[in-house]
């Protein structure tokens, strides 16, 4: 899962606001990164995506004006935004996928927690399962 790291300047900070965009024209995990460099004071924007047909990732860097047009451009695509996500909603949703955590005990799986995980990164705990 990526973290929304964006780089500039040598240095690596994270981004303010993520946007998540419809998949189109067979790229998918669509998201735009916004932030300011921390150093430059540069508005930064990096696009990022997969090529569903070659499963290439890329990522875009847009800075100042050019940070402002793809913004603009890719506004209409919007399915939700960090931000907006964070104000509204403390729970996942729309689960994406489900994880286990083995819990260990001297070598020993003693129990697997079940997760519930969406792709904003939160994750709640379904269920714990004990294994004696
Ligand atoms: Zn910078």
């Amino acid at each position: 899962m990526r973290g929304g790291i964006v780089r500039h300047c040598n240095s690596v900070f994270k981004a303010e606001d993520i946007w998540y965009l419809l998949d189109k024209d067979n790229l998918t995990n669509r998201r735009l990164y916004i932030a300011n460099c921390p150093v430059c004071g540069k508005k930064i924007a990096m696009y990022s995506y997969c090529n569903a047909v070659t499963n290439d990732f890329f990522e875009q860097y847009f800075y100042s004006g050019g940070a402002v047009r793809i913004k603009e451009k890719l506004k209409k695509d919007i399915v939700s935004t960090m931000l907006r996500f964070k104000t509204k909603q403390k729970m996942p949703s729309g689960f994406k996928f489900g994880l286990n955590k083995e819990i260990k005990k001297n070598g020993k799986i003693v129990a697997i927690e079940q997760y519930a995980c969406d792709f904003w990164g939160n994750s709640i705990l379904v269920k714990k399962i004990k294994n004696e």
